[in-house]
């Protein structure tokens, strides 16, 4: 029975899905830019979520979204969109912009074996259906128009404060000295832009006689009502998220259909490297590739992520990545030993049992406990492809039960030492060195094990 922590109620709940196929939506990135480590850590916890459904016998729908349009500096509705900036700050044009860090940032996906999405959404894909949603709200009686754009009206949607707990009456005191615009109130927020004349802003949809362009959350009110039928089962995010970007995509759901947008919300927290934010001016907004030029794989990051619970606020250092390599490493040696031997018994440790591990799993995806029980156990060969298909950590794929070549050159050299031809002997472990292999001989033959 899996159990997760739902953000809507506050407490862990066992989760029942609402149909034979669990629907999740995933929040995903603003492609105006390389995603920093921070950005990936949500996409490592959800698909570890996916996993773990799988595993627990469900089948599952994921739609991801790509925002490559109305995510504006600020969160709110001020400031630039991040994409306009973008294409400024790179002479490019904003589609340009949009289709190189989409690329980018699935290469990144891929690179972690993150299980790709039934479907991923491009914003401005569903443009249309963003119109159409806004059209059914203003029929509702929930928007008013003014110079800026369409805004949605929070006074009349009586749970707007629920999921986030807001304190509206705070916030409406304490913004009393900016808030003078035509907002009627302050958690009043923008469904759709107007461009103004002279506004350079290169996305522009004709709508209400004007060129304009959706505002942030529609997006995902509409790709989900389009792709997977509201309410679904699963909606993740960061925990920025859980203040404007959800309350108003849940405000929207309500507005233009009616019904709730999701049965169960799950948030993760953010990282801090060196005990800081993560940020631009402190020049620490890591991306997997300057990871992998301090000879880290995005796999030994993904190890790290999972190896702490995805509600804590965790701190990133290189010495506790490194500290996920090396456990990494030491993993894919128990797994060479295993194959070498058939086994690999450590006489002071336990039995291992799945079942355990996928109760841990099952318990709010408790991910430190189940590497724990990883760890102090002996695991037999099939134990590990299971606990690679949870995890998604690649232990398995570069074994040389897998890997032909290498397998080829263990047993060559084996073959060229009984020979007693030691400069071949000594050339093959030379190259399989260079495939981060390394061969030992003992008395009872040799035996090789990964050093990186
Ligand atoms: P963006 O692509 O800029 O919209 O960022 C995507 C998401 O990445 C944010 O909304 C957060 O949920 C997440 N994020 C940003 N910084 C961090 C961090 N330091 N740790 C974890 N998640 C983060
Ligand atoms: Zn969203």
């Amino acid at each position: 029975m899996l159990k997760i922590y739902n953000t809507a109620s506050r407490k862990i709940e066992e989760f029942k899905p609402l149909n034979d196929i669990v629907r999740i939506y995933t929040c995903g990135p603003t492609v105006y830019n390389y995603a920093h480590i921070g950005n990936m850590t949500a996409y490592i916890y959800w698909d570890f979520l996916v996993r773990a459904l799988k595993m627990n016998g469900f089948k599952v729908k994921r739609v991801l979204n790509l925002t490559d349009v109305g995510h504006l500096v600020s969160d709110a509705d001020e400031g630039e969109d991040k994409l306009e900036k973008g294409a400024k700050r790179e002479g490019k044009s904003v589609y340009e912009i949009a289709d190189y860090y989409i690329e980018a940032f699935m290469k990144d996906y891929r690179a972690l074996e993150l299980l790709e999405p039934d479907v991923l959404a491009r914003a401005t894909d569903y443009i249309k259906e963003d119109i159409e949603a806004v059209d059914k709200m203003t029929a509702n009686g929930f928007t008013y128009e003014t110079a800026d754009g369409v805004y949605y009206d929070t006074s009349k949607f009586a749970g707007y404060a629920d999921f986030a707990k807001l304190d509206l009456k705070g916030l409406q005191a304490g913004a009393r000295i900016e808030f003078s615009g035509e907002k009627r109130n302050v958690s009043d927020f923008a469904v759709w832009k107007f461009i103004k004349p002279g506004e350079n802003h290169e996305m522009r949809w004709d709508y209400l006689g004007r060129p304009g362009y959706p505002g942030w959350h529609l997006e995902c009110a509409t790709i989900i009502h389009e792709e997977l039928g509201e309410p679904i089962d699963i909606h993740t995010g960061g925990i920025d998220h859980i203040p404007i970007h959800h309350t108003n995509e849940i405000a929207e759901c309500y507005a233009a259909y009616g019904k709730a947008l999701s049965r169960y919300w799950m948030h993760c927290d953010f990282i801090t490297i060196d005990g800081e934010k993560i940020s631009k001016s402190l020049g620490n907004t890591y991306s997997l590739a300057d990871l992998a030029e301090r000879g880290f794989s995005p796999l030994d990051y993904k190890m790290w992520v999972l190896s702490g619970h995805y509600q804590g606020t965790r701190n990133f250092t290189f010495e506790s990545l490194e500290g996920a390599r090396a456990r990494r490493l030491n993993w894919r040696n128990r797994i060479a030993e295993c194959y070498q031997k058939n086994e690999a018994r450590n006489n002071n440790a336990k039995k291992f049992n799945f079942d355990e591990v996928l109760a841990a799993v099952n318990n709010n995806l408790g991910s430190p406990e189940a590497f724990a029980i990883i760890n102090e156990s002996t695991l037999m060969m099939d134990d590990w492809k299971k606990v690679d298909e949870l995890f998604g950590l690649r232990l398995m794929a570069d074994s040389p039960d897998i890997d032909d070549e290498v397998r080829k050159l263990i047993n060559e050299r084996q073959k060229v030492r009984e020979r007693k031809d030691y400069a071949e002997s000594d050339r093959l472990r030379d190259l399989l060195a260079k495939k981060g292999i390394a061969v030992k001989d003992t008395a009872s033959g040799s035996v090789w094990h990964y050093v990186e």
